[in-house]
C-alpha cells in the first residue's frame, strides 16, 4: 500500500470548504485551536519542492484568504502559517504524507502560547560565528 492509497485527503471532497484550481481548504481534525485550517494541493505530493509554481500560487492564495477571514471574524489577531516536512515520522492521525500548510489563528498569550510556546524562548541561543559560516555553506 502506498501512502496515497491511505491518504485521508485524497478522494474526500466532502471535507473541502473552499478551493481553487490547484488547492483546497479543510478544517484540521484533530485541531489545535478553533479556526485551525489546512491548505493543501489537490494533487498528492509529499515533498514541498515537488509543488509546481501554479500549486504554490494557489496554496498561498487560499492561505491568505483563510488568514484574512480568521482575523476579520475575530478568531485571532494574527496567524501562524506552518508547513512541516517530517519523513522520519510514521503516517498517523497527526502526521499525513500529503503536503499541507497549517493556518492557525493566534493572539497574544493564547492557548498555544500557554501550553507550549512560552517555553520556546529557552530554545534560542546566540548564533556562533563558526556555526553560521558552516551552515551558510550549504546554500552555495
Ligand atoms: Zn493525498
Amino acid at each position: 500500500m502506498n501512502s496515497k492509497s491511505k491518504c485521508p485527503f485524497c478522494g474526500n471532497g466532502e471535507q473541502v470548504l473552499k478551493s481553487n484550481e490547484h488547492a483546497q481548504v479543510l478544517l484540521s481534525n484533530p485541531r489545535k485551536v478553533p479556526g485551525h485550517f489546512l491548505v493543501l494541493p489537490k494533487r498528492h505530493i509529499e515533498k514541498p519542492w515537488e509543488l509546481t509554481d501554479l500549486e504554490r500560487r494557489d496554496i498561498f492564495e487560499l492561505t491568505d484568504y483563510v488568514s484574512q477571514r480568521l482575523i476579520e471574524h475575530g478568531l485571532g489577531e494574527g496567524v501562524d502559517v506552518r508547513q512541516n516536512y517530517r519523513p522520519f515520522l510514521y503516517h498517523s492521525k497527526l502526521k499525513v504524507n500529503h503536503i499541507l500548510y497549517h493556518v492557525i489563528p493566534r493572539s497574544l498569550e493564547d492557548y498555544i502560547y500557554q501550553i507550549s510556546e512560552k517555553y520556546d524562548t529557552e530554545l534560542f541561543a546566540d548564533l556562533d560565528p563558526t556555526e553560521a559560516r558552516e551552515v551558510a555553506k550549504i546554500l552555495k
